[in-house]
């Protein structure tokens, strides 16, 4: 996992804040991260860090029936952000955005 100092701005990061933000704020941001390695992209990867998604074995570290309602799970988040338009004339491409928006779907439901 690699979390950039830039995050470390106004928002998560300020001399004045107490330790007790500062540290609650840096561990939202490593939640996060962490949680990418269960999101449509990560979930591919094992343990070790390598591709276990391979035409061999479809469905990685899933069962068929988990990656199944997982990836049905995805595709809803696929069709809302290509269903909405936060910019007139300039959708969200789904596709793109069902990783992040996935791991941070994640944080609210918890
Ligand atoms: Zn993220």
């Amino acid at each position: 996992m690699i979390i950039c100092d830039g995050i470390l701005s106004d928002e998560i990061y300020r001399p004045d804040m107490s330790e007790e933000v500062k540290l609650s704020k840096i561990g939202f941001v490593i939640g996060h991260e962490i949680t990418h390695g269960f999101d449509n992209l990560g979930s591919m990867y094992g343990k070790d860090g390598s591709l276990v998604v391979t035409e061999d074995n479809p469905y990685g570290w899933f069962t068929e029936t988990d990656h199944n309602a997982f990836y049905e799970k995805v595709q809803k988040v696929v069709d809302y952000f290509n269903n909405i338009w936060p910019v007139p004339q300039n959708s969200c491409i789904g596709e793109i955005e069902s990783g992040e928006a996935a791991d941070d779907l994640v944080k609210r439901n918890t």
